[in-house]
């Protein structure tokens, strides 16, 4: 029994790996494992067995000898169901194992109510479609979804979603009984899903200690700490932009406080800021401020200073905490930072403690838009991952 577990921890773990690189060799993944090659080879062999992976020889080492196998994921034959709601828009993809993006559809949303009808409509249509669309001998091993609010694990309700006005809408059941399947559709944080992404995949790739800030209207946010994300006692952790910054003379904010991150730092202030018209709204309007001010737009480049102060106020609060080795800035944020790093920069240099803040690195989001649909596709890999052969994945076609 023992042994039994030992070996489908080391299946779940090989497979991690070459999901997570994409190719790795057979020396390779002995040397990370600790394990010696004919074990790699008799584990590789049951993968290759299942579908899961091939081995092949490597294209080019540039070195002499005997080259190793490299493992390579079934990219085209395993995939995953990714699904993202934003607040403009709603993205569904089609995700191979190794992470890559096969077929995906888009379409935008407005922004006001509880419709909960309509995106599961919307979703559960695109999820037919690329199921329609995926070669008949692929195999669907998953399904998971990012919402922009704040989600109860275990079966993907939305208790919170501010932006939306969305308050407990049983978004991962309903996804799930649209797409006729047995259980919910796990659904994750969005903010919490792009750390995710980004460390296995984007800006964070190799630090064990990140932060990333994801600006969508609002501001959301994943920590990650020794490795793992912070989710709190309920599932609820890291709602960066609430963390308040400016109690007293703070702007109002959607979660009905005042002076809170995103309240200072959101969308709407970085508008206001730059005395655009109140109806102006959307990701197009704020990256015209960002380059109005690269031009020298006066009314811009302010915006742009305040809005950077707020930000920096914000994480230097988050470094001093957490020492992490970098910061990273997703979503509309990416945009925001590109314009405002010297006042993000220079509260840094003022209010954080000198040890901390010797080694972090800020950086922009690597994988854009789409960490938090990569991070969802993570999400729907996780069973797979876990027990690679256990079968406990329920069956879409032609598998699930
Ligand atoms: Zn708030």
């Amino acid at each position: 029994m023992l042994q039994e577990e030992i070996r489908r921890r080391n299946l779940g773990t090989l497979l991690r790996h070459v999901h997570l690189d994409g190719s790795v060799s057979r020396a390779a993944l002995a040397e990370r494992m600790g394990l010696n090659r004919s074990t790699i080879m008799a584990l590789t062999s049951e993968l290759t067995a299942a579908g899961l992976v091939r081995e092949e020889a490597p294209t080019d080492t540039g070195r002499t000898g005997r080259p190793s196998l490299v493992v390579r994921p079934e990219t085209a034959g395993v995939y995953v169901l990714a699904f993202d709601v934003a607040v403009d828009w709603v993205t569904a993809a089609r995700v191979g194992l190794g992470g890559v993006l096969l077929d995906r559809r888009w379409a935008s949303r407005p922004r006001a109510g509880a419709d909960l009808d309509r995106v599961v409509d919307v979703l559960a249509g695109f999820g037919r479609q690329l199921l329609d669309a995926a070669p008949p001998e692929a195999v669907c091993v998953g399904l998971g979804a990012s919402y922009c609010g704040m989600i109860r694990p275990g079966d993907g309700m939305v208790r919170f979603g501010p932006d939306l006005g969305w308050v407990d809408q049983a978004f991962g059941a309903e996804l799930g009984r649209r797409l006729g399947l047995p259980r919910p559709v796990p659904v994750g944080n969005e903010a919490h899903l792009g750390a995710v992404a980004e460390q296995r995949r984007g800006a964070g790739v190799g630090f064990q200690n990140m932060i990333y800030l994801h600006g969508d209207v609002g501001v959301g946010g994943g920590i990650i700490v020794g490795g793992r994300l912070l989710d709190g006692d309920g599932g609820y952790a890291c709602e960066l932009g609430h963390m308040v910054v400016n109690p007293h003379h703070g702007r109002p904010c959607g979660c009905g406080s005042h002076g809170c991150l995103e309240a200072e730092v959101g969308e709407r202030a970085l508008l206001d800021a730059a005395g655009r018209p109140a109806d102006l709204f959307g990701r197009a309007a704020l990256r015209d401020v960002v380059t109005d001010a690269g031009r020298g737009d006066p009314a811009a480049r302010e915006a742009l200073r305040r809005i950077g102060d707020w930000l920096g106020v914000g994480v230097a609060n988050l470094i001093n905490l957490f020492n992490p080795g970098i910061v990273i800035f997703g979503g509309m944020l990416r945009d925001v930072y590109s314009g405002a790093a010297d006042p993000v920069r220079a509260r840094i240099a003022a209010n954080v403690l000198p040890v901390a803040r010797e080694r972090v690195r800020l950086r922009t989001s690597a994988l854009g838009d789409d960490a938090t649909l990569v991070g969802a596709a993570e999400l729907g890999f996780t069973e797979l991952l876990a027990d690679p052969l256990g079968g406990a994945v329920p069956a879409l076609p032609p598998r699930w």
